[in-house]
């Protein structure tokens, strides 16, 4: 068996440790005689797998007192719709527009507030400029009565990340950031948020499961009509098991979440994304046959888009990259060219794979 350097946006590489013990335990975990699969989400065995992920998730992101963590279902597409219903309550609310995520969440909400009420309002945009940028401060005009105020710190797509939380803006309002593609690279205060969550395909484990840290003040706001199953409150009440979770998501959640403690945390974690994106953005900045075209300040550290100057030689960049065990690198097809994700799965040896792969093929057709 030969595992590739694989650069998916998502569903992602995971650790390959965690991967080894999920097949190890896969017919028979810890001797009960039957695999995580197979379990009653409510045995105490189950039991035991969730509270150690939410515990270990916890100690990992620093979570304060005061914040429930939720294993809810349907991506983070689905709560594009569930914070409207659940945060809105009649009012409005503000959304920073900053890349196709964000954006989608921004439609998803205006559409929700023009059936239960409210309503949305865009508080900043850099879609004029290709979303290659961050907002400026002096762009975002919010409303301090908003019911909060929408976000995404890394544009997937666009390869845009907010890193540090003193470039949030200024607001009493809860900010809400969709995290989904750079949680658990780096540590967060998370004090500063109202709520945060993040589909696992990215950065945690399978997708489907999305993880949910919202204040507790914010639960109980829901709108009349919101299904039992998409209520953060009714959800936090049964332990994010009102019905049945995806439970085997949550498992390998569990050892991802494991592995990032034995890397050393998130400070060790964030160490190595810093390493890694040094090394793709230094050639990208020193080899003319490539481009990033997003600002510096803005750089993504979990999503690198670029371009070779010449896109005629795309397929053949692809296919080489694919003969040298590099996949998954052809670009989202709104922006074009490749991407490579490099998550905190993949190793700075991929990374550095790609980078001797990228100089090569650029002495060969340059
Ligand atoms: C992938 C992604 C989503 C959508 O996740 P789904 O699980 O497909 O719903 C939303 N936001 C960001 C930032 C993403 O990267």
């Amino acid at each position: 068996m030969t595992r590739v350097y694989n650069f998916s946006a998502g569903p992602a590489a995971l650790p390959e440790p965690v991967l080894r013990q999920a097949a190890e335990e896969m017919l028979d975990w810890h001797g009960v005689g039957c695999g995580v699969m197979e379990m009653s989400h409510r045995g105490k065995e189950f039991t035991a797998i969730v509270e150690q992920a939410e515990a270990d998730f916890r100690e990992l992101l620093a979570i304060p007192a005061g914040y429930k963590v939720l294993f809810l279902q349907g991506g983070a597409t689905q709560q594009f719709a569930q914070i409207p219903m659940n945060l809105l309550a009649g009012g409005s609310a503000d959304y920073l527009v900053t890349g196709s995520w964000s954006k989608k969440a921004y439609k998803e909400a205006q559409h929700i507030a023009a059936a239960i009420g409210g309503s949305v309002r865009l508080a900043g945009s850099t879609e004029s400029e290709a979303f290659t940028r961050l907002l400026r401060a002096d762009e975002i005009s919010l409303d301090p009565n908003a019911a909060y105020v929408h976000l995404c710190t890394n544009e997937t797509i666009h390869g845009v990340e907010l890193r540090d939380a003193d470039d949030l803006p200024a607001t009493s309002a809860p900010i809400v950031a969709d995290m989904s593609s750079h949680i658990l690279s780096r540590p967060v205060d998370v004090s500063r948020y109202g709520m945060i969550y993040a589909g696992a395909q990215k950065n945690i484990g399978p997708s489907g499961l999305v993880m949910v840290v919202i204040r507790d003040d914010l639960l109980g706001r829901a709108a009349a009509v919101t299904p039992s199953v998409m209520d953060y409150r009714v959800m936090a009440d049964n332990g994010s098991m009102l019905n049945t979770p995806p439970t085997y998501a949550i498992y390998i959640a569990g050892l991802v979440f494991r592995w990032l403690k034995a890397q050393g945390g998130l400070a060790a974690i964030e160490a190595r994304a810093v390493e890694k994106a040094k090394l793709l953005y230094d050639l990208l900045d020193t080899n003319p046959f490539y481009e990033n075209r997003v600002a510096p300040a803005s750089r993504s550290r979990m999503n690198v888009p670029f371009l070779l100057r010449d896109e005629s030689l795309n397929e053949a960049f692809l296919a080489g990259a694919r003969e040298a065990g590099l996949t998954q690198l052809k670009g989202h097809k709104s922006v074009g060219g490749m991407r490579a994700s490099i998550y905190n799965a993949m190793p700075l040896a991929g990374v550095a794979a790609l980078v001797d792969y990228m100089r090569d093929f650029a002495a060969r057709h340059g």
